[in-house]
Formats: C-alpha cells, structure tokens, sequence
C-alpha cells in the first residue's frame, strides 16, 4: 500500500470527513456493481451523465461474495482513473478474513482511493439469517472501522438505521453499538432508505442525546416502481407509506406516471431534510441517472450549496 497522504491531483474535491466537518452539505450518488455488459453500458452512462452535476463523492456497493466483488473493486478503481468523481469504496466484513480485508483496503490505496464505507454486511444466502462471523474476521463493523483507521489516512463512513438496524434487540443497545462505531473512527454515516422523514430525525435526536454528533447523510431512494420498492423495504425492514403504495398502484398504467410520483415524493422528503438541517443528501441510483439527477435539479437551492463546496480545498 502507498503510504502518501497528499491530496491527489486527479480528486481536487474534499471528501466526505471534510464535506461534512466544515458544515457545507454533500450530495451523492450510488452504484451497484454491473453482471453483463449491457449493464456496464448502463452504469457508464449514468456515472458519465452525474458527473457533470460534480457531486461531492459517488460510492459503489460491495457483493454479497464472489465475482460481484471483484467488480466492484474494478468499477471503484474505474471511476478513480477515468472520472474527476470522488469514489467512496464499500466494503463488508462477510466472509473475510482481516487478512483478505487489509489487502482490499491495500488495493484501493494503491489506486489512489482513500474514502471507504465500513460495513458488518449481512449473512450471504438470507440476509434475515444468522450473522456468523469468518473465524479470522470481524464480528462487527467497528473493527473494520478501527482497521482502515490503523491502515492509513482514509475517511471512513458507516451505516445508520433510522428505523434502527432489523436485528438489534431494542433502540438502547442500537444506539450504543453506533456510537461505539462512530468512537471508533467513523468521519460520516449514510443511512439505510427510509420513506418517513420523522425517523431519520428520531434518530439524529437519540444520537445527540447519546452524545454523538457524527454527521448522517440520509438516503434517498426514489420509489417510481412499486413492486420493486416495496421489495427493496422488505430486504431492509423499512416501512413504505401506504397511501404512496396506493398512488402508485394506481398509476402502473400510466406510463410516466409512476415516475413523476417517485420523483415528486422524494423531492419533498429531500427538502425536509435539508431544511432540517440534514449534511447532504445520499442518492440510490440503481445505475440510472435520470430519477435522482432530476430530484437533485429539483433543489435549485441546494444545487448552489454544492457548487459552492466544489471549489473548497481539502
Ligand atoms: P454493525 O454496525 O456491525 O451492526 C450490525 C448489528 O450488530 C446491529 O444490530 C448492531 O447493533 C449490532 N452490534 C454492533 N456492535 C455490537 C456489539 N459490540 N455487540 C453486540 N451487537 C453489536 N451490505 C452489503 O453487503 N454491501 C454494501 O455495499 C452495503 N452497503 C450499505 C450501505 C448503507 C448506507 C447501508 C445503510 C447498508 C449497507 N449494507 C451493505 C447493508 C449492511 O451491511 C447491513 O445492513 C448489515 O446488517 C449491518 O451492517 P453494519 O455495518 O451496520 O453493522
């Protein structure tokens, strides 16, 4: 692993710890690692039309094992050579051994990446499964977390839950396991989707209250397909609003329809996290542009603050 910390040429943005400790917001988009070219092809595309907006950073997902993983450290590496985007790295702690996850973060350093979001993941086959740890890994995000720490000069994110995270046994010891994540070196979190605002500020509430105020950049995940969001919510336990579930059932064969509905109900949640002071905004983009860029260009006045904070130095 290169051991330089100056800034690289080719990132002139701030990153998230920086986006978020001088109190400007972050907005940023995310991606999933493609199966087939056909899909490669729809990513370029997206990642192509986004970076013209010159968001604060993009991420890209980790896989559940396997290949998907090499692709996302490919697409990861990818964007850091051939884009002016700032990639965030996810990397989970399933199936890997602290040996196999130092090389990880050691190939990304090497390629000039120094922004990762550290994550337990969850068990591969059934996320509702059992969580059992590799017998030479880690049990809890907050190692991984302490890891990339000692490993080098990284910003490092993790995971928030607004409706708190499926398995722990009640909000006092979810909080306390986050705040623990967060002592441990968290600069930033993003939040697992949600569709009522009050829980993201529920959650912010009982943070400050736990002593913590580690930034959570919310995320938006702009529901235009009904049955694709609803499983979505069942995978991550989060509650979709019924009378949104309705409009958009109603509107399945109106083609466009459902579209305009997503768009407008996450345009509305995004303006009340801003005006609730949220630090920026995480968009889903299922590898397209098209939702999330017109939802971002929908908050003219947010879109100012970001052009504001491309100029900052690091
Ligand atoms: P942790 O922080 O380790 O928490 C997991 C559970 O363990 C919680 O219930 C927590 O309270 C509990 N816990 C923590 N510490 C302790 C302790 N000391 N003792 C007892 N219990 C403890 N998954 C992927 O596979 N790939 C991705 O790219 C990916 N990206 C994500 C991005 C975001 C923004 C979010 C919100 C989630 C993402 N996930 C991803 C899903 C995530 O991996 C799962 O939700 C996973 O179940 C929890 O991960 P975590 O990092 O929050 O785990």
């Amino acid at each position: 692993m290169a051991p330089e910390t100056a800034d690289r040429p080719h990132h002139p943005r701030p990153g998230p710890r920086a986006l978020t400790a001088d109190g400007r917001r972050s907005f940023s988009f995310e991606f999933f690692p493609p199966k087939t070219e056909a899909g490669e092809r729809t990513l370029w595309n997206a990642i192509r039309r986004i970076e013209a907006l010159a968001p604060s950073f993009v991420s890209v997902t980790y896989g559940a094992g396997g290949s998907s993983r090499d692709r996302t450290i490919d697409v990861t590496k990818r964007i850091a050579a051939e884009t002016t985007l700032r990639p965030v790295a996810h990397l989970t702690a399933v199936g890997h051994s602290v040996a196999e996850l130092r090389h990880i973060i050691g190939q990304y350093a090497d390629a000039g990446i120094r922004d990762v979001l550290a994550l337990r993941g969850d068990p591969p086959g059934d996320p509702r499964g059992e969580w059992v740890r590799h017998p030479e890994g880690f049990a809890q995000a907050s190692e991984l977390v302490t890891l990339i720490r000692e490993l080098g000069d990284f910003t490092v994110g993790v995971a928030a839950f607004p409706e708190r995270h499926p398995r722990s046994a009640d909000w006092d010891s979810d909080i306390r396991h986050f705040v623990a994540k967060c002592r441990a070196g968290a600069d930033y979190a993003i939040t697992q989707m949600f569709f009522h605002v009050d829980d993201y500020l529920r959650l912010r509430d009982r943070l400050v209250a736990a002593g913590c105020t580690t930034p959570i950049i919310p995320e938006i995940m702009p529901a235009t397909d009904v049955r694709q969001i609803r499983r979505f919510a069942e995978l991550s336990d989060a509650r979709f609003p019924e009378e949104l579930a309705r409009r958009l059932e109603a509107a399945r064969d109106q083609p466009g329809e459902g579209h305009r509905i997503g768009v407008e109900y996450a345009t509305v949640m995004a303006e009340r996290l801003l005006a609730e002071g949220a630090p920026g905004l995480h968009y889903i983009t299922l590898n397209r542009s098209t939702a999330t860029t017109e939802i971002h260009q929908n908050l003219g006045v947010a879109l100012r603050d970001d052009r504001a904070l491309a100029s900052t130095p690091r």
